[in-house]
């Protein structure tokens, strides 16, 4: 505390006065009742230690009545002061002549004083304030900063105006685990790297010119691993002065490290991302493109930076709400459990226009407890759906070209009992009823035939129909059965119900049941060959049953592999296509088979319902 020129004054004048003997006693009085409006505690004691003066506020403030106190020895009337501060004060500044000034606690009291003392010729003036409840706040206000010193969480150093450390706090401490005494009083710059002294020393002059600065520091060569560090410097100022700088450290290499790693890995995935085949389109709840690959790009003709709502609603216009928010309205229908979605030939549309065919697998992507964008990952299957077709019509023109022989065996046959009837009619000049009844039997199963074989021929109409199973099999066996006769095999046909409806592309359907029967032909020299057909659980199935030459099992799972075949002509494709298409239309194909006692193929497909 500073005592200040005023209050020595002041001491003086109160000193000066008391020690006048002749005051008249007007005088003393006007003198004590002003010394009693004082706020500071004042009393005089003689060179005997004996209390000579005591104003109102000391009365209070040493708790006895001021008449009881004068003229007695105040070591008497307060012996816990001996061998106090105060005592050792008080005669210090007896002897040595000195004005002392100090805080003391006295525990008597459980107060904190705030003390003046000069020594005077005649005795000794007390100038004295009851300082707890400022002394509590201080205490507070000190106990607290030493508290945010020591547990900051980020290490922290108070270094003097010269430089030298004066503490440091516990995240310090951890931080550099050396002897702390190692750092007290040394030098801060000891312990930067050449390559940085230079910046952290201006840091530290800025700081110590009341600029607070930061900078990061990055070391390499002193630790065994990458070491990064954010450091705040911060002027400490103390009553208005400058007094030192704070330094706070923070440890960043863990944030530097993953944001390093998340650069390395952002970078691998924009790699990944336009080196993949696959388009890739991604969006968040907002109907923002996120993602959006070079694939993507040249599939479609669009750059991402081309896209908007509009654009993006026209090139997914016919796959299935691309786009979504995560607005309240709708959340409840993306929780987490959103799930992959696979779909196959969806159109999508080119920037000229020209739509392409695709299959994508939509998959949702899922943020903290919800679904928080959805990412679509598309191939063009135009090319695929092209050789797809390719294979389905180089197969049928393989089976027409194979069925070619047989029928036209079996049109000669019909042909030649016509020509024979014209002959006889040509002969005989008149028309017998049963001969053109026959006749038109005849021609009808010619027409009947050509026009299978017109069907089968046509380019492959993809559009779906409600077929009656009952007679598209009715159909096929009147197409085989031409080849099935020049061979003694006879095919029954059992339905068990009447119509039998399912909703397919009828030439693909025919296709593969043509394939069936025809393989149970050539697997058989004479016999039969029986086709159930029955609905169960919402499914017709049909079952193609020969006595033919069976498939041994070591063959089995190879049968419908792409150019499986143990025939000097065949193909090896129709099993594959046929599995293919019955897969297409949702159904499903079972193989049973003994070696030389002959085959079932079972094949199921989904009953078209209206709804
Ligand atoms: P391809 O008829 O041109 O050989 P498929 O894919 O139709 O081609 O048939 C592949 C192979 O499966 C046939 O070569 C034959 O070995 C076997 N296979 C198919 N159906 C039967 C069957 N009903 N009986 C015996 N073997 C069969
Ligand atoms: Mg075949």
């Amino acid at each position: 505390m500073m005592t200040t020129d005023k209050t020595n004054q002041r001491a003086n004048d109160i000193c000066s006065i008391l020690s006048k003997e002749q005051t008249k006693d007007s005088l003393i009085d006007s003198f004590s009742s002003t010394m009693d409006l004082l706020s500071d505690g004042v009393l005089f004691l003689n060179l005997n230690w004996e209390f000579e003066y005591i104003n109102q506020s000391a009365e209070k403030l040493l708790r006895h009545d001021r008449e009881k106190l004068l003229g007695k020895q105040i070591w008497q009337e307060y012996p816990h002061l001996v061998k106090t501060l105060f005592y050792e004060a008080y005669h210090h500044a007896h002897l040595k002549n000195d004005v002392m000034e100090f805080d003391e606690y006295d525990p008597a009291f459980d107060s904190w004083f705030h003390v003046k003392a000069y020594p005077k010729k005649n005795g000794l003036l007390i100038i004295f304030q009851d300082i707890t409840e400022k002394h509590v706040a201080m205490e507070v206000v000190e106990e607290s900063y030493r508290t945010l010193f020591q547990k900051h969480p980020d290490a922290v150093c108070s270094i003097d105006l010269d430089g030298n450390f004066l503490a440091l706090n516990t995240a310090f401490k951890t931080l550099f685990p050396t002897d702390e005494k190692l750092f007290l009083g040394s030098h801060y710059l000891e312990f930067i790297p050449d390559e940085l002294k230079e910046r952290v020393k201006n840091i530290f002059n800025y700081a110590k010119n009341g600029k607070p600065q930061t900078t990061e520091l990055n070391f390499t060569k002193e630790f065994k691993r990458p070491f990064h560090l954010f450091l705040t410097a911060l002027p400490i100022i103390v009553q208005s002065n400058i007094i030192g700088v704070y330094g706070i450290l923070k440890d960043i290499t863990a944030e530097r490290d993953s944001l390093e790693k998340y650069l390395e890995v952002s970078q691998m995935n924009e790699l990944i991302l336009n080196s993949v085949e696959d388009g890739i389109v991604g969006f968040d709840g907002h109907q923002n493109v996120i993602m959006w690959n070079r694939a993507a790009e040249k599939m479609t003709g669009y750059k991402k930076e081309e896209l908007n709502l509009d654009i993006v609603n026209r090139i997914f216009k016919e796959v299935n709400s691309p786009l979504w928010t995560t607005d309240s309205t709708n959340n409840d229908e993306h929780g987490l459990d959103e799930k992959i979605i696979r779909v196959s030939d969806v159109s999508i549309f080119r920037k000229d226009g020209q739509p392409i065919i695709i299959e994508y697998v939509m998959t949702p992507i899922a943020g903290i407890n919800k679904v928080v964008g959805k990412v679509y990952t598309f191939r063009d299957i135009t090319e695929k759906k092209k050789s797809d077709e390719l294979l389905y019509q180089s197969e049928k023109l393989s089976a027409v070209g194979q069925l070619a022989a047989g029928i036209a065996h079996e049109i000669r046959n019909p042909l030649t009992s016509l020509k024979g009837f014209l002959q006889l009619i040509e002969m005989s000049g008149e028309g017998k009823k049963e001969y053109f009844e026959i006749m038109k039997s005849e021609f009808g199963r010619i027409e009947q035939i050509l026009n299978e074989l017109l069907v089968l021929s046509k380019p492959q109409s993809i559009n779906k129909e409600v077929c009656s199973m009952n007679s598209l099999l009715d159909h096929i066996i009147t197409l085989l059965n031409t080849q099935a006769i020049i061979k003694n095999i006879y095919i029954e046909k059992y339905e068990y119900t009447e119509q039998a409806k399912v909703y397919c592309t009828s030439s693909q359907i025919k296709q593969v049941f043509i394939n069936f029967i025809k393989n149970a032909i050539e697997a058989m020299d004479s016999g039969k060959i029986i086709v159930n057909l029955w609905e169960e659980n919402d499914f017709a199935i049909i079952e193609i049953i020969d006595e033919g030459c069976g498939i041994p099992e070591s063959l089995l799972s190879k049968v419908g592999e792409p150019f499986f075949t143990t025939k000097e002509k065949g193909t090896g494709l129709g099993l594959m296509v046929s599995y293919q298409i019955i897969e297409d239309h949702g159904g499903d194909i079972q193989v049973c088979s003994k070696e030389g006692e002959g085959t079932r193929f079972t094949v199921k497909l989904p009953i078209y319902s209206k709804d």
